[in-house]
Order: structure tokens, then C-alpha cells, then sequence
């Protein structure tokens, strides 16, 4: 069993090589890449998933597995939990055709490139034909794939294993339920808050410069990890010794490198802290994109929007910024970074009205799939539920439905992951408050090394060995996936900023 089991491992390892080889490529493609290098480089993502492909789903690497199958490990060994991972890898990976895979990655790729010409132009016209496409390649992996309920189905479960539309749907009403009305209280207190000290002129390396204060604080590892600047901020690793996080930095938008940097630092913190023996394993990272959205959504907002952060922060960041804030008040700073207003851009959207633009994304995405809305259609329906979630029309297609990078990329079936992320992180933060009272007060203090251990011993340090329901089950006891630890703390926190009754 054992050389079994060492071959396996020795051919995983080339794999993963070749995989972490297209995700640099990927890296330079966003960050430093010339835009003439857009085709040979969607040329050479191309052939390098092909060859990933080919290799992982060799017919030697399902009967190692079905010889493997046999051995008795222990459920939580690093053994079993690869033997049951990659099987479940394997049974997907076969269902699609080579050339259905290579004809993704090349569409996806000149997707990117597509969409962020008509972007800057503003125009969908010039995204439409190829996001077509791309609807339709999705189509084809899900039918691929199979699914029971809904075809949406086929596609959650590439980023939100075992999770169902339908189940999506029972936690985002149970969330509407609360949040459309509390939107509602907030407008009518508008006034409560205002966020003007936001909106002055910052120096951009100045920003750069404080950002790296909390985000070392937090522990991100910079011996382990950079940071760069990419028009969308995202995070990526090729080791876990060697994690990449962009961020994006604004004269006029300060909140967006702050909390930015914090949020891609919540996502490289799970990345750097797989335990050791995973290390270029696939066991490696995530378990799921729901998990790691909870770990960045964790220390952007939990913590890093609380009032304890920035009683340690607001000093310094003073210090940095003396013009423009050394004559504010931290209280009104504190309100200002939780302003709730409904907004256009999603990742610019505060705590309270995140989750209305996921829910739109959600209905659209589904409409698409299923053929009930047409690809040339698609801007209209875009600003119809922007007007009726937000209330708000966007001016052009650059602030509407051409904003995300996600479809240009392929990614349908992506986006509920955000909201389910939002809801972990209170969910596994309430337990980790009943462990570690006093957290609060040590961040006050500057402290989190306590904050992240708890994560690193019952999340980080699993890597991918544990589906996000069996975390969910071992971290906090729950059967799935709860709503009400996040609700609570947004009526809790909102309340009080608004001065609801
Ligand atoms: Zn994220």
C-alpha cells in the first residue's frame, strides 16, 4: 500500500507543479503583464491545463485510487483525507473532455482580456459575443458534470462542494427577511453617519505604507508572501511558502487599500497556515471558496471595522495622515468606515447592503444558465435589480453589470460564495468568542497572534481534508451552515451606529 501511495503522491506532486506554474503566470497576467502579451499567454494557460489534465485524469491515477480505497487510514489522516479528496477530484475532473477544457481555459483567459477593454470603454457590446460563450461552455461543464436539482447545481459545487442552489436560496431569503428592512431603518437615519472625512486626497504610497502595519499585525508572513497592485485585488499562492496578495490603491478612496489589504491578508493567512506536511500537496489552502471568504470576510470586517481595531490603529494612522484626520474624532472615523448606504460597486458596498448585490448576481446567473434570459439582455435586467434591491440605476455598463471579473474568467456559480463567507465568519467567530472572551480587548492592544492561532488550530492547519460542512460540524457543533450568529451581530452592530431603536 505504502509504495502505492508514494506513487500516487509523486505524480499528484507533478501535477501540482504544473498547476502552480499556470497560477504564476496567472499572477503576472494581473499584475505586471504587458497587454500585447494577452494572446500568448492565454496560448500557454491553455497548454499547460491541458497538460494537467491529461496527467490527473490518466486512467493509472483512478486505479491507484481503487487499489488505495482498500487501505485502512484513519479518517483523519493526511492519508484518507487525500484518498477521499483527489477521488472526489478525479470523478470530476473525468467527467470533462479534453477539449471542452482547453477551449476554457483559451475563451477564458481572452475573456479577461475582453472584458477589461469594454470595461474601460464602458461598453457591454464589445463583452457580449464572448460572454456568451462563456454561459454556454458553462452550460456544457455543468451537463458534464450532472446535477439532480439544477443545473446551478453542477457549478456551486466546483467552489461550494455539496451545497445546493436550493440551499443557497433557504439561507439568502432568511437573510433578506432581516436585511431589506433593516436597509430600510438605516435610510431613514442617513443622517446619523456621515463619511466626509473619507472623502479627501491621500497619498498613495503613504496608503501603501500604513497598510502593511495591521496586515504584518494580523500575521501575514512577508518572508512568505508579497503584496502588489492589480486592478482587482485577489489572492493566490504557489506554495504555502509563497502567497501573493494584490490590492488596489486610490487617491480619493482610502477605505478601499485599508480594508482591501486586510481582506486579501484574511485569505493569505488560511493559505500560509496549512499545516506543514501538506506542504505542495493538493491538500493544500482552502476547503472551500465559503471557508476561505469567511477567513478574509473575518479580518476585514469583524475585525477590522470594529471600534477595539482602531482604538489601537486610529493613533497611527493620525500619525500618517495628520492633515486629514489629526483633527477627527476617532468615534466619527469609526462611524464613517461603517457608513450603510446602498452603492453601485459591490466591492465598495459596506457590511449591510454586501449581501444585496450577491443575491442579484445569484437570480441573474440563474436566469442565464437556464436560457430564461438572453446575454444581450443581460445590462437591462442588471439595472432593473439594481433599482429594485438598491435602488439605484447605474450610469454605465463600467458601474453595472461589466464590474466583476468573475464571468470574464468563467467563474458562474462563484458569487454566492461571498455571502456564505460573510455568514461563516460569525458563525465560527461566535464560537471562537466563547473560547477567547477577551479578544476584543487585545485588539485593542494590537494584539490578534491569539485570534489567528485559534483559527490556524481548528480551520487553517486542515487545508483541504475537511469538507466546509465537517468543519462547520467540528468547529462549532452546527449541522450546516447558520444565519443567525450573522444577523445578530449586523442588528447588533448597525443598530447602534444608527441609533435605531
Ligand atoms: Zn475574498
Amino acid at each position: 500500500m505504502q509504495a502505492k501511495l508514494d506513487t500516487l503522491n509523486s505524480k499528484l506532486k507533478d501535477i501540482q507543479n504544473i498547476n502552480h506554474a499556470a497560477a504564476v503566470l496567472g499572477w503576472d497576467q494581473q499584475t505586471y503583464m504587458p497587454p500585447g502579451g494577452a494572446a500568448a499567454r492565454a496560448e500557454q494557460l491553455s497548454t499547460l491545463s491541458k497538460i494537467s489534465h491529461e496527467m490527473f485524469t490518466a486512467a493509472e491515477i483512478g486505479e491507484l485510487l481503487a487499489d488505495l480505497a482498500q487501505a485502512e487510514f484513519d479518517y483523519d489522516s493526511d492519508e484518507a483525507s487525500l484518498i477521499r479528496v483527489i477521488q472526489r477530484d478525479y470523478d470530476k475532473a473525468r467527467k470533462l473532455p479534453p477539449k471542452l477544457v482547453e477551449e476554457m481555459s483559451r475563451t477564458f483567459s481572452m475573456g479577461q482580456q475582453v472584458w477589461t477593454k469594454a470595461r474601460a470603454e464602458k461598453d457591454f457590446s464589445q463583452f457580449q459575443d464572448i460572454l456568451a460563450k462563456i454561459v454556454d461552455l458553462n452550460i456544457q461543464v455543468a451537463e458534464a458534470y450532472g446535477y439532480e436539482e439544477s443545473i446551478y447545481d453542477a457549478l456551486l459545487d466546483q467552489y461550494e462542494p455539496d451545497m445546493k442552489a436550493s440551499d443557497v436560496q433557504q439561507v439568502f431569503d432568511e437573510l433578506k427577511a432581516e436585511l431589506v428592512p433593516l436597509v430600510q431603518a438605516i435610510a431613514e437615519h442617513q443622517e446619523v453617519v456621515n463619511d466626509f472625512v473619507l472623502q479627501q486626497e491621500f497619498d498613495e504610497q503613504t496608503q501603501w505604507d500604513f497598510g502593511l502595519l495591521p496586515l504584518q499585525a494580523i500575521g501575514f508572513d512577508m518572508q512568505r508572501g508579497r503584496q502588489d497592485k492589480s486592478a482587482h485585488p485577489f489572492t493566490t499562492s504557489f506554495s504555502t511558502n509563497d502567497v501573493r496578495i494584490t490590492t488596489r490603491v486610490h487617491r480619493e478612496m482610502i477605505a478601499s487599500a485599508l480594508f482591501g489589504t486586510l481582506h486579501e491578508g484574511g485569505h493569505a493567512l488560511y493559505e500560509q497556515n496549512s499545516d506543514p506536511t501538506l506542504e505542495g500537496t493538493p491538500l493544500a489552502g482552502g476547503t472551500s471558496l465559503g471557508v476561505h471568504e469567511s477567513q478574509s470576510r473575518l479580518w476585514e470586517n469583524v475585525v477590522g471595522r470594529s471600534r477595539e481595531f482602531w482604538q489601537f490603529y486610529y493613533p497611527k494612522l493620525q500619525e500618517f495622515f495628520p492633515k486629514q484626520f489629526g483633527a477627527v474624532d476617532r468615534e466619527v472615523f469609526y462611524r464613517a468606515i461603517n457608513k450603510s448606504k446602498p452603492s453601485l460597486i459591490r466591492v465598495e458596498a459596506d457590511e449591510v447592503t454586501y449581501n444585496l448585490h450577491i443575491f442579484l448576481r445569484f437570480e441573474l446567473e440563474q436566469a442565464l444558465l437556464t436560457n430564461s434570459l438572453k446575454v444581450a439582455d443581460l445590462p437591462e435586467a442588471w439595472n432593473a435589480k439594481m433599482e429594485s434591491y438598491l435602488g439605484l440605476t447605474p450610469p454605465d455598463d463600467a458601474k453595472g453589470v461589466l464590474q466583476d471579473i468573475h464571468w470574464s474568467g468563467g467563474m458562474m456559480g462563484y458569487f454566492p460564495t461571498y455571502t456564505l463567507g460573510n455568514i461563516l465568519s460569525l458563525q465560527f467567530y461566535s464560537q471562537t468568542l466563547k473560547d477567547l472572551p477577551d479578544l476584543p480587548e487585545q485588539f485593542a492592544k494590537g494584539e490578534f497572534g491569539a485570534l489567528l492561532e485559534w483559527f490556524r488550530e481548528h480551520i487553517h492547519r486542515h487545508g483541504r481534508k475537511f469538507t466546509a460542512n465537517e468543519l462547520i460540524q467540528r468547529v462549532t457543533g452546527d449541522d450546516g451552515i447558520k444565519a443567525g450568529p450573522y444577523l445578530n451581530y449586523i442588528k447588533r452592530k448597525y443598530s447602534e451606529i444608527y441609533e435605531l431603536a
